[in-house]
């Protein structure tokens, strides 16, 4: 055994005792077993189980928890549910995992200015559910909604289905407190009542999106939407991913802006049908969905321009949701497409590259190409109106060979999207899986100002380390796959 291997143990076991101390037993995962379920998020090329999980139930549990790892030299990630799909928390250098899922609640809604308080691991679904009586809505809807937390949606500036209209995180979050990675507690940007907005530097805005490297956020106050009048949910159904695309850019072209712009090709079509029966057509090429929603008086005029875009498009029918129940189902078929790859594949790949939008033909016929080079499947489900391409590359990861040439794919289709002029993540992040990828898509001297702003956060980079920034350690290497020490 090494010294660093001694040193770490050491450390771990005298960090153990502290936080014994602090919390008790309840609050502390350490058998191997429950470890287990911690070993990766959704991202699950890579995997490495932590040394330890704590469970705090309050802000001041966390900042004693981040001293004490402190205190031991220990580094510590910031968790929420886990379906970030970069590897964000893959547990390098043994590092303790600090599980927000207890501090889960609504704290405070005020109705009157279209705010809610809630804690970091609050599940983002419920805040809609908690104020959806008052006809109010937190617009962000990633796919992930009825399990992600609002703490991972910040770190990672979620977007969803809706952003198109609605925009990302960082629209619609307003201030929040976070422990910083030296044990200290700050708020950064509006409190409940409007009482520390300030007018300095925008610190809020440079804290989403940052993978948990910067702190741990433990409560944050969100911004409500009034719930839109009326809606009209319209899917398009066409024989080739070209024309839909086409269809995308003109609706785009011709001024309507559509709360969602939702696309699904045949394989997923087929993969989702055979799991949620919905009634979707099993031979169109692709399926296009699209949401209008607004005033009543607006939206059937505009619905059907969006028809007349899609026929000229050559679709072959545009069906629309005529009850709450059916638009309600199309969304749930939607937002559950990647449950339903199972059916398909023992394992998936997830991308997340943007192209602009009318190079999305392009892509599209790319990843058709790559799909028949590497000899994978490449199901597609994406936020079309956006850019945002999702290509799930299905392996089996009991064939070491095909691991390597799905990861193979992957990087082919994201380094066209750069060539394309677009960029390697839309929304699930960088995490582990892409860091390689920054020094493409960023001149150095672009990255080397990220990690000033990471080390003036974080100086002894103890918070998440080796993520997003290219050289970082890894789990894993893919050539061919096999563990490797960190
Ligand atoms: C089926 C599926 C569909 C998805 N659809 C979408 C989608 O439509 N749009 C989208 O944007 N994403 C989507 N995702 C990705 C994922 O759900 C989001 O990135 C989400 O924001 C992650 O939230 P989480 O609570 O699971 O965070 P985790 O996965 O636990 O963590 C993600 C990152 O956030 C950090 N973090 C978590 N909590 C905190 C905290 N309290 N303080 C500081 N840092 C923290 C972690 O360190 C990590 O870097 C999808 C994932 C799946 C599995």
């Amino acid at each position: 055994m090494n010294l660093d291997v001694n040193r770490a143990i050491t450390a771990h076991t005298a960090l153990l005792e502290d936080l014994r101390r602090l919390l008790g037993t309840e609050q502390i995962l350490s058998d191997p077993l429950d470890l287990l379920v911690y070993e990766c998020d959704a991202y699950t090329l890579e995997k490495k189980i932590p040394s330890l999980v704590v469970l705090p139930n309050s802000t001041f549990e966390v900042a004693e928890i981040v001293r004490c790892c402190n205190k031991h030299g220990v580094p510590f990630i910031p968790r929420g549910a886990g379906t970030n799909l970069s590897g964000a928390i893959l547990p390098i250098e043994n590092a303790v995992i600090i599980s927000l899922t207890r501090m889960n609640k609504v704290l405070q809604v005020d109705i009157e200015n279209r705010r809610a308080l809630v804690e970091s691991g609050c599940v983002n679904l419920w805040i809609t559910n908690a104020v959806r009586s008052a006809g109010l809505l937190y617009a962000p809807d990633p796919s992930s909604q009825t399990a992600c937390t609002i703490g991972g949606n910040v770190a990672t500036n979620s977007g969803g289905p809706h952003t198109l209209k609605y925009g990302v995180t960082t629209n619609h979050v307003l201030g929040f407190e976070m422990v910083l990675p030296d044990g200290e507690v700050t708020w950064l940007g509006t409190t409940l009542n409007g009482g520390e907005e300030t007018g300095g530097l925008d610190l809020r805005g440079a804290v989403i999106g940052c993978e948990g490297m910067f702190g741990v956020v433990t409560r944050v106050v969100v911004n409500l939407i009034p719930a839109p009048q009326s809606w009209r949910t319209l899917l398009g159904v066409f024989s080739s991913v070209e024309d839909a695309s086409q269809a995308v850019s003109d609706i785009i072209a011709s001024g309507i802006v559509p709360a969602a712009l939702e696309m699904m090709d045949q394989l997923i079509t087929q993969a989702v049908e055979a799991a949620y029966k919905f009634g979707f057509p099993l031979d169109a090429g692709a399926l296009l969905i699209v949401e209008l929603d607004g005033l009543e008086a607006d939206l059937e005029n505009q619905a059907i321009d969006v028809e007349r875009l899609c026929l000229a498009n050559n679709a072959t029918e545009v069906r629309r949701a005529r009850t709450d129940k059916q638009r309600a189902d199309l969304w749930k078929c939607r937002k559950r497409a990647f449950g339903a790859i199972g059916r398909l594949s023992p394992n998936f790949l997830t991308q997340d590259g943007v192209v602009p939008r009318s190079k999305l033909p392009e892509i599209m016929r790319f990843i058709q190409h790559t799909s028949v080079k590497f000899n994978l499947r490449i199901p597609n489900v994406f936020h079309a109106g956006d850019g945002n391409i999702h290509p799930l590359i299905l392996y089996n990861e009991a064939i070491p060979e095909e691991v390597v040439r799905a990861v193979q794919a992957g990087n082919e289709i994201l380094d066209r999207c750069l060539e394309l002029g677009g960029s390697v993540s839309g929304e699930h992040g960088i995490g582990v899986e892409k860091a390689s990828f920054m020094e493409k898509q960023f001149s150095k001297t672009d990255i080397e100002a990220m990690m000033t702003l990471r080390r003036i956060f974080d100086p002894e980079q103890r918070c998440n380390p080796h993520k997003m920034f290219p050289n970082g350690k890894r789990c894993m290497d893919f050539a061919p796959r096999r563990q490797i020490s960190v």
